[in-house]
């Protein structure tokens, strides 16, 4: 399987639209994986996770042939991870479609797109922009083709049904965090005799609040989730570990989490970073 990161950053993205501060100020003038658009993943060619509000950006930028695209996975309904209006853009009069696509989510992400077409379209129907919404509930694995999901709790955004995903594909599984804050217990249970080849983990809060692990998590708490995925077996030594959601609010620059990161054999994901699982 191969895991690209199209994007990396947290809500406001980095550098934060018409931020003054020094992370900000840096971001700007480094570029490079200091600019981090909002998080979003490609599994293979035909598999995203969340589409927010650089899904264009992101699909010219990384070359996502979006014709291939046969499902959207969502975490949760966060402007950043959800933009239901691109997905709008499908029906007839604006674009030519005729594949369908599936969405997949919990009961909140099908209700706020279907909130959405409500607004902006007479037609109440997920049938005008060819999606097909599949329910995603936590605990409950659901298999299209050769990819199952297993969706988790997330501790984050309390009553939002906030998800995030054990995914397996052709004997390959990969724990797909980004807005979690420390797992909750039934989550923990729910994956604990699950073995990840890969994992990507919520480090929004970075260097500057390294103990948070409510709603998101800081850099110390996404080392005790690593720790605690080695202590269960559900990673290994040969597990490749990656931390990405960075805000510049916690400090986003690459250099200064790699310093923190890297000794501690976890991987700071930046935008393009293509992985081979
Ligand atoms: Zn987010
Ligand atoms: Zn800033
Ligand atoms: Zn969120």
């Amino acid at each position: 399987m191969q895991f690209k990161f199209l994007g990396t950053a947290a809500a406001e993205a980095v550098p934060a639209l018409f931020c003054e501060c020094e992370y900000c100020r840096k971001a700007t003038i480094n570029k490079g994986k200091d600019i981090r658009r909002r998080a979003s993943y490609l599994l293979d060619d035909d598999t995203l996770v969340d589409f927010g509000p650089d899904a264009f950006h992101q699909s010219l930028l990384f070359d996502v042939d979006l014709l291939k695209i046969k499902r959207i996975l969502f975490t949760h309904c966060h402007e950043d991870h959800l933009n239901p209006i691109e997905l709008l853009w499908r029906r007839r009069g604006f674009s030519k479609v005729t594949k369908d696509i599936k969405i997949m989510g919990s009961n909140v992400i099908l209700a706020t797109l279907m909130q959405a077409y409500a607004k902006y379209t007479t037609i109440t129907s997920f049938d005008i922009a060819h999606v097909i919404p599949v329910m995603l509930n936590a605990g409950e694995p659901l298999t299209d083709e050769e990819l199952t999901v297993l969706p988790l709790p997330a501790n984050h955004a309390p009553g939002k049904n906030a998800q995030f995903f054990a995914i397996t594909k052709n004997g390959k599984n990969v724990l797909v965090g980004n807005d979690t804050g420390y797992f909750p217990d039934e989550s923990w249970d729910l994956i604990k005799d699950m073995k990840f080849d890969m994992v990507t983990l919520d480090g929004t809060m970075g260097l500057l609040y390294p103990d948070s692990r409510y709603g998101h998590m800081g850099v110390n708490v996404v080392v005790e989730v690593r720790d605690r995925l080695l202590e269960m077996g559900c990673i290994d030594d040969k597990s490749k570990v990656f931390v990405t959601h960075f805000s510049h609010n916690g400090n986003s620059l690459q250099e200064d989490l790699e310093a923190f990161f890297l000794p501690k054999n976890i991987t700071v994901a930046y935008d393009g970073l293509t992985v081979e699982i």
